[in-house]
């Protein structure tokens, strides 16, 4: 668990200035779901936060560290990308280990991680198996385990359930908020999908050509939309 902090970001690419001095405090353990329409940045700031971009300026600050020029290794995340990105010769069970033994982890601690993470997410029978003899949703519940058996304190998720059928997409929603619950971690969520959104999120912020438009619990979104822009696309009436 850790705060996220956001502080006067701005990102660019060439002349073209993608977040504009975006500001955003991210609770210990709140779920963030950053929603807004495609090319608003949502994936910017989030690589932002991961340490795979530069920041053109302002800062960023993880458990109370600034991590602004930190190497991403060393911030403490996870990511959960859209696509599984899974190795496709490695079993389940080496695809959930081979971080943590390049990270020259012992063994046991190894062992242990990936039966842990394995087991919350209900992929134990699946360990001896490959990518290719998966569903999509086993291998997005694989892609998740990378991130967990980390031991981050902070997760992020780029639109990680838009590749599924709508059934498997629910399930596994219902997968994540139980997640969150369990291990208290700090999530910073991606997504287009109102829905997704307002079932997932303590706090919605929604953004738009590269600001947050408004910042505030599902309900209050839903309820009391702060612009046209909000209302239109959380689908709630005014
Ligand atoms: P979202 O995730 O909300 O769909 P992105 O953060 O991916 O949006 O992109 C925001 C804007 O920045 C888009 O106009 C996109 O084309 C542009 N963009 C993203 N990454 C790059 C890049 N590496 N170089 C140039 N432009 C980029
Ligand atoms: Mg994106």
């Amino acid at each position: 668990m850790a705060t996220v902090s956001i502080r006067d970001l701005e990102i660019e690419f060439g002349n073209l200035k993608v977040l504009k001095t975006l500001d955003l405090e991210i609770e210990q353990g709140e779920f963030i779901v950053l929603l807004g329409p495609s090319g608003c940045g949502k994936s910017t700031l989030l690589n932002a936060v991961a340490g795979l971009l530069d920041v053109s300026a302002g800062q960023i600050w993880i458990g109370g560290k600034n991590v602004t020029w930190e190497e991403p290794k060393d911030r403490g995340i996870g990511m959960v990308f859209q696509s599984y990105a899974l190795y496709p010769r490695m079993t389940v069970e080496g695809n959930l280990s081979f971080g943590l033994k390049m990270a020259k982890v012992p063994k046991d601690e190894i062992d242990k991680r990936v039966a842990r993470a394995a087991k919350i997410l209900q992929i134990e029978p699946l360990l001896k198996r490959r990518p290719a003899e998966l569903s999509g949703g086993q291998r997005q519940r694989v892609a998740i385990g990378r991130a967990l058996v980390r031991d981050v304190d902070v997760f992020l998720f780029d639109e990680p359930l838009s590749n599924l059928d709508a059934k498997l997409r629910t399930e596994l929603r219902v997968e994540l908020k139980r997640l969150h619950q369990e291990l208290g971690s700090t999530m910073i969520y991606v997504t287009h999908d109102q829905i997704e959104a307002l079932t997932l999120a303590d706090r919605v912020a929604v953004m738009n050509g590269g600001v947050i438009q408004q910042l505030a619990s599902p309900k209050e979104i839903y309820r009391r939309p702060i612009s046209r822009f909000v209302a239109g696309f959380v689908g709630s009436p005014s």
